[in-house]
């Protein structure tokens, strides 16, 4: 199943008669370091809840993930990429084929500056699309750059971010991005500017897609000096704001439906008068109206019921479709 602003072309099916025969299973297991089968996806989501997925590749440095694209390609097996998965719904069933998961441990995947381009005002850092946000946006802090305080607390990874053009409080992750490397569904590496990638609010498109699938493999950011200790409290001050208005200690993938322009999906599903509506172990967060959250035991289809609710009655009381934001595969 595929819904929201999904690309149905590339879905997974859930019939197991069409998983990989016995000679692919070895072949990708030979062509990647880890391999992890018939996986729930409840462990890789951060909605705690999901369904199973046949194959989880983590390629443990950037040629075997180029190799594992090119063999993916050539066999024609469906595959999709995940980060963090804190962005994530995966529906109940068997999903056919292969889930790339990225790790901050594939190679090139730590913060490092690009001491060629610093400038007295600035510095460009190079950062691996595994590596976990909050890693990143912490190393900024201790060497001292700013630009990206307003993603402390935000989870996932920074290859998530991009694709997801995340971001809080007015601004997005496309503001401080000058460069993306991805490597494409035939392996080939590529490089665009940001200039050349449209990126909207929680969207992104690489030139060439969508007859091209991307898998982003690196970022590149440029990020102003600024005082270590500033930098810093800004963050602590953007993790708490996060703290006071957003539920803690149950699952979610966040926001659960864009923003429509001009309001908000949290003022419109608490006018609808959902906060605290259940279905099966999913709620509206009686916290944070846009949150859709598992309160312990939710299967998908109470994520995806619920959801489908919420837009009916928004959409009955304020005449607003509300899109997930949530990328439901
Ligand atoms: C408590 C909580 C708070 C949140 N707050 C915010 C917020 O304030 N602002 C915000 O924008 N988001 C927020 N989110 C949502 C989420 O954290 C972000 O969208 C995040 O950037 C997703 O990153 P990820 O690595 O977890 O991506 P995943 O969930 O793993 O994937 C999301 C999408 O990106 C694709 N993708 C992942 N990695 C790659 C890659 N390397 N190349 C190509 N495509 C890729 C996946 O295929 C999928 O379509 C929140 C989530 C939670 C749980």
């Amino acid at each position: 199943m595929c819904t929201g602003n999904q690309d149905v072309a590339h879905r997974h099916t859930n019939d197991e008669s069409m998983s990989m025969n016995l000679q692919q299973r070895t072949e990708l297991a030979a062509h990647c370091q880890t391999v992890h089968w018939d996986v729930d996806m409840a462990s890789y989501s951060t909605f705690r809840t999901g369904g199973v997925v046949e194959a989880v590749a983590e390629p443990g440095n950037a040629d075997e993930l180029a190799a594992l694209m090119r063999w993916l390609h050539q066999q024609q097996v469906e595959w999709r990429v995940i980060g963090g998965g804190s962005n994530i719904l995966v529906t109940n069933g068997y999903h056919q084929g292969v889930f790339i998961r990225l790790r901050g441990s594939v190679e090139d995947m730590a913060a490092v500056p690009d001491a060629g381009a610093e400038t007295s005002k600035g510095s460009r850092v190079q950062v691996g699309a595994g590596c976990s946000l909050a890693v990143f946006v912490s190393w900024c802090a201790r060497n001292g750059l700013t630009g990206l305080e307003f993603m402390a607390g935000i989870p996932g990874s920074v290859g998530g971010a991009i694709r997801m053009n995340a971001g809080a409080f007015g601004h997005s992750i496309s503001e401080v991005l000058q460069r993306v490397q991805c490597t494409t569904d035939r392996g080939e590496l590529l490089e665009a500017a940001s200039t050349d990638i449209a990126f909207s609010y929680r969207h992104t498109v690489f030139p060439g897609e969508p007859a091209t699938r991307m898998l982003i493999t690196r970022g590149t950011f440029f990020l102003q000096r600024a005082d270590r200790k500033g930098v810093a409290a800004r963050c602590r001050e953007i993790v708490e704001q996060r703290r006071q208005k957003q539920p803690s200690g149950v699952g979610s993938a966040g926001s659960f439906f864009k923003n429509p322009a001009g309001d908000f999906a949290g003022r419109l599903i608490e006018r609808a008068g959902l906060k605290g509506l259940t279905l099966g172990k999913a709620m509206v967060s009686p916290q944070h109206a846009n949150f859709i959250v598992n309160t312990g035991g939710a299967v998908p289809e109470d994520i995806i019921g619920l959801m489908q609710v919420v837009r009916s009655k928004v959409l009955q009381q304020s005449g607003v479709l509300l899109e997930p934001e949530v990328h439901i595969f």
